[in-house]
């Protein structure tokens, strides 16, 4: 079979073009092993129009029964190689299974930034993580920290604190300046939370798992979890056989009607260059029902092919 559209991210930018296509009557395909994508990490979203305060997973799951009640087809595998010829797209996934499609939409997201401290690797896993939704319960009356300034780092301080007895919160800066308000209002009154501004991890210690970590300017916090939530980067992580025009950081450029400098490859979500690279659920969103109006026009002009 050959499918109208192939998405390649489940989260709210693929999934929105999902139902938008399905609603065109295009065949879409969606490709992701998350659900619902990274919102799902995020138990507080609180700027969803509609919802004073909606739990990502609850979220993501309700935009994934959406897309699935009309018709779209999801697979929770992630696509490894993809291929154009003859204006037809052919998609591998990491089982080697393939898929065909007439058009293509690139809305993967982006990848978690790593901090660069020492023993950061050795201890991933050892009482480092990446996500506090998933690993915060582990810390259950333990001595914990976070680092960064943004949402991330704030949802995180805000969820591991539910356990922890204590969260330390590090940030480069003097003051919270990216982060949301009403998270750095709650942080900031949180008597669980004690900030640590204008300070740097430099090394990661402990024997088999994770002890404490020690800062740039000399400060020792011995700690058992330890959350790393500086942001994320541009990642194109599966081959393709024609090449995209990207940004100098590696964002995919983007047209107003989110086409790609490759015919019939749109793309959508936080890899863009749109919406002034504001990553939010309601811009993701956004770009995913232009992408998705875009492929269907695409498939008309190009119908045959
Ligand atoms: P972000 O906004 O880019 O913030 C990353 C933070 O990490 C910044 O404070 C940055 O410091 C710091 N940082 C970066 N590299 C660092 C390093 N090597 N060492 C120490 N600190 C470092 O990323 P984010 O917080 O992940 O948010 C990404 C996007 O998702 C944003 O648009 C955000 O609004 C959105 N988001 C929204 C929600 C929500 O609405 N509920 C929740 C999560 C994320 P500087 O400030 O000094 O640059």
């Amino acid at each position: 079979m050959i499918y109208d559209i192939a998405v390649i991210g489940s989260g709210p930018a693929g999934l929105t073009a999902a139902i938008y296509a399905q609603r065109y009557n295009m065949k879409a395909v969606v490709f992701g092993n998350k659900p619902g994508g990274l919102m799902t990490e995020n138990p507080f979203i609180e700027n969803y129009p509609g919802f004073k305060l909606v739990d990502g997973a609850k979220l993501g799951e309700e935009m994934v029964d959406h897309a699935k009640g009309l018709g779209a087809e999801m697979v929770a595998e992630n696509v490894k190689e993809v291929k154009k010829k003859d204006g037809l797209f052919t998609l591998k996934t990491e089982w080697d299974t393939s898929y065909q499609a007439k058009t293509l939409l690139l809305a993967h997201g982006l990848k978690s930034r790593k901090l660069g401290a020492k023993n950061e690797e050795k201890f991933w896993g050892k009482g480092i993580s990446g996500c506090a939704t998933c690993d915060a319960a582990f810390f259950k009356d333990k001595v914990t920290g976070v680092v960064g300034g943004g949402d991330s780092a704030g949802v995180a301080a805000l969820i591991v604190r539910e356990f922890a007895k204590k969260v330390y919160l590090i940030y480069r800066r003097d003051k919270f300046f990216r982060m949301q308000p009403p998270y750095v209002d709650k942080i900031m009154k949180d008597k669980k939370i004690e900030v640590i501004f204008q300070e740097n991890v430099k090394e990661f210690y402990g024997k088999e798992k994770l002890e404490g970590v020690k800062l740039e300017g000399g400060r020792e916090l011995p700690l058992d979890g330890f959350f790393i939530e500086i942001g994320f980067e541009p990642e194109i992580p599966y081959t393709l056989s024609f090449k995209l025009e990207l940004d100098d950081k590696g964002f995919i450029k983007v047209k107003r009607d989110q086409s790609t400098s490759e015919l019939g490859v749109f793309a959508a979500g936080d890899i863009t260059t749109e919406s002034n690279m504001f990553h939010q659920i309601a811009t993701a969103i956004s770009e995913g029902a232009i992408a998705a109006d875009s492929a269907y026009i695409h498939t008309l002009k190009h119908s045959g092919k």
